[in-house]
């Protein structure tokens, strides 16, 4: 990424060595890990655009509209409605957490048994390398797992704008009721940061903008359960990752493109792939950008993934939100609906997770579940266990990991995966 943005970066506050070395160490990933791939959608070159210019051109926009009086929100969690934001003339942006940075200084916050995820949000803010969160007028936490919930506690120190989202832990009445209280305080909050009055027409277009992006990724989705396969994980994964943080309407025309490239090799039978290549459904933690390890890990040990049970991918973006309806409090219902059925490990019980892993594995032709799980996560690697055993007994072969951003255990990581996909061959 060019220097031209320098100012840019240095007006955000970001330290420049620092940011430097994480540029450095990214593009090094991203050429060894996608751009070493072979055979990719000609519509991965947009995507492959959108990485090079990550802290570039995206971030230039950011700015831009900034200087016109939008507001730009940074979430860590896909609870965060999307819609509210857009319908209070707001960007919202995913933030990272998918490498670490700075660990020794994020200790002195944290202690070490911390997932990966949340240590990451403090060392990029702890080491001023990111600049969505430094673009950032509120950054929204919300209490899920007790780690985020203490860590936002040290967070909320080291920025003046978090604004913490609670969230229900139970699929009952009350907790139905506490989102949607919660959406309520989030709605009034986003209004008073912009100065705008959400409107029913706002919010209605709104959810149809959020609806396209949503229905978009459930065209890629459904074009990766093709057999032979027309796209890597990989890339399927980066267009997931990429939805967090694109222009929404340019990333919607965008995933659409390509997936018409992909219908087309359909029709033609040009797989990327021979068939009968092990087909694997990855489910678990989410894989915020830049952690590639363990989709790179399984693809390039001989399988493929096909689709992914996780935030960054068909957990977070599964449902369309209704909206239909005439008044703003029952789109803000229909808002409600559509988040309470995100299944993530906080919730207790979560049967519709394991319901929800089965149908994946069925739909897309997965005959293996790698769940991964980052180490300390509680939720995830606790579940896991009633994953495994769930798939068991519909003869379903699961491997478990339990990992981190590191890659000190890519060897020993590979050799697991290896034998667990050789069963396939
Ligand atoms: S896994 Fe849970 S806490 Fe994490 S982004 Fe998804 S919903 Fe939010
Ligand atoms: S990965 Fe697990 S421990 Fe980490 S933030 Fe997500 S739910 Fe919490």
């Amino acid at each position: 990424m060019s220097s031209e943005y320098e100012s840019m970066w240095k007006e955000l506050g970001l330290n420049l060595d620092a940011h430097d070395a994480l540029l450095g160490v990214l593009g090094k990933g991203y050429t060894d890990i996608y751009l070493a791939q072979k055979e990719r959608p000609e519509g991965m070159g947009y995507f492959d655009f959108v990485m090079s210019e990550v802290h570039g051109l995206r971030i230039k926009e950011l700015v831009d509209e900034k200087a016109q009086g939008r507001k730009i929100i940074g979430s860590y969690c896909v609870f965060v409605p999307e819609e509210i934001a857009l319908a209070a003339n707001a960007t919202l942006v995913g933030l990272c957490s998918g490498a670490d940075f700075v660990v020794d200084q994020v200790e002195k916050y944290l202690p070490r048994n911390t997932c990966a995820l949340i240590k990451s949000a403090f060392g990029f803010k702890l080491g001023q390398v990111c600049p969505y969160l430094e673009t950032a007028d509120m950054v929204v936490g919300e209490n899920t797992c007790d780690g985020k919930k203490k860590a936002y506690e040290s967070l909320g120190t080291l920025m003046d704008n978090l604004y913490v989202m609670d969230l229900p832990q139970m699929k009952s009445v009350q907790g139905r009721d506490l989102l949607r209280h919660e959406y309520d305080r989030f709605k009034t909050a986003v209004e008073e940061l912009t100065g705008v009055a959400i409107t029913h027409d706002s919010l209605k277009q709104a959810i149809g903008i959020v609806n396209a992006k949503r229905s978009a990724l459930h065209r890629l989705a459904k074009l990766r359960s093709s057999d032979p396969v027309v796209i890597s994980g990989l890339d399927g994964l980066l267009a997931n990752q990429v939805s967090f943080y694109d222009n929404p309407a340019r990333f919607t025309e965008s995933v659409h493109k390509m997936c018409d490239e992909l219908d087309e090799r359909i029709l033609t039978n040009q797989g990327i792939l021979p068939e009968k290549t092990p087909r694997i459904l990855i489910s678990g933690c989410p894989m915020a950008v830049p952690n590639w390890k363990l989709p790179w890990i399984i693809e390039t040990s001989g399988a493929v993934i096909v689709g992914e049970e996780s935030c960054v991918g068909e957990r977070g973006n599964r449902n369309l939100t209704r909206d239909t309806g005439a008044t703003i409090d029952e789109l803000m219902d229909a808002i409600t609906d559509r988040y309470f059925q995100v299944d993530c490990a906080i919730f207790t019980p979560n049967q519709d997770r394991l319901d929800h892993i089965e149908e994946m594995a069925k739909d897309y032709q997965a005959d293996g579940v790698i769940h991964y799980g980052l180490q300390f996560c509680q939720p995830y690697t606790m579940e896991a266990i009633g994953v495994e055993n769930a798939l068991e007994k519909k003869d379903i072969p699961c491997l478990r990991i339990e990992t981190d951003y590191g890659m000190e255990d890519v060897g020993q990581l590979k050799t697991r995966i290896e034998a667990f996909i050789e069963q396939f061959k």
